[in-house]
């Protein structure tokens, strides 16, 4: 008799948020538990301000395998936790906690699964000339992970300039507002270009940014992902340029999450699939 989805042993991980509906990470968790015949369940759980903190102690006194932690909480969640992963002390933002005996771990698996999209992609980081867009929570990641993997020069762009220069300050970047997008010299020296903001994607465009200005072989990696393609991606297309959207990085930065949760190491292919992408080993 197959197994049913939920059975009395049954071992429960979720994701903790606001909002939590249009989250793919349940079908990419729940379809890499299926291809491993593992038995767990991940299920979403929207989490108000006021109960977040009763949330993550739930962990303890449920039994719950562990979170993803995602927008608004993810700093919220570092004081929230009994300890921090070094990488998510460097990042100052945690997006995975599991436990560890009655510890609470609060971990950023979103620095490697940005690094892994780019580099399952032939993109290098080392040595690379980057412009990032965006100086929020997940531009935080990215920073780390440019810095991990020996980016060459990092400038980023924001449209609150002082939180640029703070967070550009930490990382060793340099900050700018968000007219170098027309900047055609800027352009003209970058190998990859991240955008970490939500522009666009509920509706109207994108900033002015000049993606023709690019070198040919500029890769253009978008955090955000939609139905289609995302705003910033659809200028960086029109100019023939190479695209990235956001589901490559959340499938990396699950698989990590994954293996923290049960052990195994996860099904990179089946979680591709299931957000829709191709599978690695038929793209090569
Ligand atoms: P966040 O902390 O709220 O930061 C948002 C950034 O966007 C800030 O720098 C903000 O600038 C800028 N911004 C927002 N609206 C803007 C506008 N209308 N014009 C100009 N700048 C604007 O958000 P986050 O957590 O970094 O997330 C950013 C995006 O990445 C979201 O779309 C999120 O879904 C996506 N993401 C994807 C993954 C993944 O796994 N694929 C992981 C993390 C995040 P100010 O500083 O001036 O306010």
């Amino acid at each position: 008799m197959p197994r049913a989805l939920v059975e009395g042993t049954t071992r429960v991980v979720g994701i903790l948020g606001n909002p939590v509906d249009h989250s793919l990470s349940p079908r990419m968790h729940n379809a890499a538990y299926a291809a491993l015949d593992l038995d767990y369940v991940y299920v979403p759980f929207r989490a108000m301000p006021a109960t977040i903190r009763g949330a993550v102690r739930a962990m303890n006194t449920l039994g719950i395998v562990g979170f993803n932690v995602t927008v608004p909480y993810k700093q919220d969640v570092v004081k929230l936790v009994n300890r921090l992963t070094p990488t998510a002390a460097a990042i100052g933002a945690v997006n995975t906690i599991y436990r560890e005996g009655s510890d609470v771990v609060g971990d950023n698996t979103d620095a490697a699964g940005f690094s892994e999209a780019l580099r399952s992609h032939g993109v290098k980081l080392r040595g690379a000339h980057v412009l990032v867009i965006g100086a929020g929570g997940s531009a935080r990641a990215v920073l780390h992970a440019l810095r991990e993997g020996g980016a060459g020069d990092v400038v980023l762009a924001n449209r609150t300039v002082l939180t640029a220069r703070r967070l550009a300050r930490e990382f060793a970047a340099t900050a700018v507002g968000l007219d170098a997008l027309e900047h055609e010299a800027l352009l003209a020296s970058r190998t990859l270009v991240v955008n970490s903001t939500p522009i666009g994607l509920e509706g109207g465009a994108y900033l002015d940014y000049r993606a023709a200005a690019t070198p040919k072989g500029c890769m253009h990696f978008d955090l955000a992902y939609g139905r289609g393609l995302t705003p910033f991606l659809a200028l960086a297309q029109r100019a023939g340029r190479p695209i990235l959207d956001g589901r490559h990085m959340l499938v990396h930065q699950g698989a990590v999450a994954f293996r923290r949760f049960t052990g195994r190491k996860a099904p990179v292919d089946v979680m591709l699939e299931a957000v829709g992408l191709a599978p690695a080993a038929r793209k090569r």
